[in-house]
């Protein structure tokens, strides 16, 4: 998103306002206003098709926003009214419309207090940045951009509406959201920005795990986060947010930053990479609160590149042996691991095509052992018991070890086995 910049649009709300129409009729009509505001208001002002939620902001107070909004919308959700935000969706259109508000946004405290407001402007200078703190009415499209967010735009300039002292003072996760901002469009921080965020650091410690990891997974969705990362690491706040890859030298560092580039937006997969140069993450998965799933998937990345790495002969040809190794050992997420060891420079060699080619021949199911433990018991003249189990395990081996067979020839071998083993 670097280089020149799209230009600053007019008029081009006409669509969102009238696809809230049936919502901002009612509000005239109950004498209150209604905003699109936020990353909407942005991103169509750049030029770009947003993905973005229909965020709005109303001096209505929740309460009567959710009697507005009552016979119009499909459905209601009222789980951020505390904080002032009332959730509708009318067919596809889902909107949040949130009461304009005069405290910083205090999502951290035990006991949040949330001031409401009746001055738009009030609450665009309590948001986090100036881009981000401009509104467009509903009935009559006019910009309210008392931050001059436009202009910043414009110009590339990521600056606060208040102080940075007190925005970042007030909410210390806005520093990571100046990451991601200053990452995703090129936005270049504004004097004393850098020095305030730097200065006030050490406050990220009251912000949640939760919402840390909320601010990092959206820093990973940005096509190239590696300035978002130098910021944090300009600011002091690298450390705070992933230890175990602010700890790597500086080579390493660069390295992964720049593999996480070359992957694809995931935030887990992203992560995956950094656990790669970093020999895991086990101080952040507890620090960020991770999922269980996604600390799982992180493992099974690693753990599974790791085993291309010495099942490969570096990239040389894959045996048949060592492919029914691996897919064996990363089970549903094979083909996940394939591309992340690439994404790592691990040499694949030949494995994609080995792969495929046993996958044509059916060499790939079922690779378990051929014989279940009642055939095992009647052909080896055994009680339910331990011995069972040490055969079953005989039998994956051989699966893995020399693949398909006919089940004469597994029940030949197994007796074989068998009988060696009793005498030996
Ligand atoms: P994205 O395009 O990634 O969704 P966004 O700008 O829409 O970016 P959101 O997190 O969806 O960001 O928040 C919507 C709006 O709410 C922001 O544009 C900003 O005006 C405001 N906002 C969100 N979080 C904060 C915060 N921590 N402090 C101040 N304002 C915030
Ligand atoms: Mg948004």
């Amino acid at each position: 998103m670097s280089g020149s910049r799209e230009p600053i649009r007019e008029g081009g709300f006409d669509d969102l306002r009238e696809a809230v129409a049936p919502v901002s009729e009612r509000f005239t009509a109950a004498g209150h206003r209604l905003y699109l505001v936020g990353g909407l208001v942005r991103d169509r002002l750049m030029g770009l098709v947003s993905t973005n939620d229909h965020d709005l902001t109303t001096d209505a107070t929740p309460d009567l926003v959710r009697e507005i909004v009552e016979d119009v919308a499909d459905a209601v959700w009222l789980q951020g009214e505390r904080f002032g935000t009332v959730g509708i969706r009318i067919g596809d259109l889902i909107m949040e419309i949130t009461t304009h508000r005069a405290e910083s946004y205090v999502g951290d405290s035990r006991k949040p207090v949330v001031r409401f407001s009746t001055d738009l402007h009030e609450d665009l200078g309590r948001r986090d940045f100036t881009v981000n703190a401009m509104a467009v009415d509903v009935v009559d499209g006019q910009l309210h951009d008392p931050f001059d967010g436009r202009a910043d735009l414009a110009a590339g300039i990521l600056r606060t509406p208040l102080s940075p002292e007190e925005s970042f003072g007030d909410d210390p996760l806005r520093m990571l959201r100046a990451a991601r901002f200053h990452a995703r469009y090129d936005l270049v921080p504004v004097d004393g920005l850098v020095e305030a965020a730097r200065s006030l650091a050490d406050r990220i410690g009251i912000v949640s795990g939760e919402r840390i990891r909320g601010e990092l997974f959206r820093l990973l969705e940005v096509a190239d986060p590696t300035p978002g990362f130098s910021f944090l690491e300009d600011v002091d706040l690298a450390w705070r947010v992933l230890p175990e890859l602010a700890r790597l030298d500086g080579d390493s560092r660069s390295t992964a930053l720049a593999r996480l580039a070359t992957t694809a937006a995931d935030p887990v997969l992203r992560l995956a990479v950094i656990a790669w140069s970093t020999a895991g993450l086990a101080e952040s998965t507890v620090a960020l609160r991770l999922s269980g799933a996604d600390a799982v998937r992180i493992t099974g990345l690693v753990d599974g590149a790791d085993r291309i790495r010495m099942g490969g002969a570096a990239g040389g040809p894959w045996s048949d042996e060592s492919v029914r190794r691996l897919v064996a050992s990363s089970g549903p997420i094979l083909d996940q691991v394939v591309d992340f060891a690439g994404s790592v420079g691990i040499l694949v060699g030949d494995l994609p095509v080995a792969l495929g080619r046993l996958r044509g021949a059916g060499e790939l199911d079922d690779l378990g052992p051929a014989l279940g433990g009642d055939e095992v018991m009647a052909l080896l003249g055994l009680k339910a018991g331990p011995e069972v189990g040490e055969a079953l395990a005989w039998l994956a081996e051989l699966r893995l070890g020399e693949g398909r067979m006919e089940s004469g020839d597994v029940a030949e071998r197994l007796q074989g086995w068998w009988s060696t083993r009793a005498s030996g």
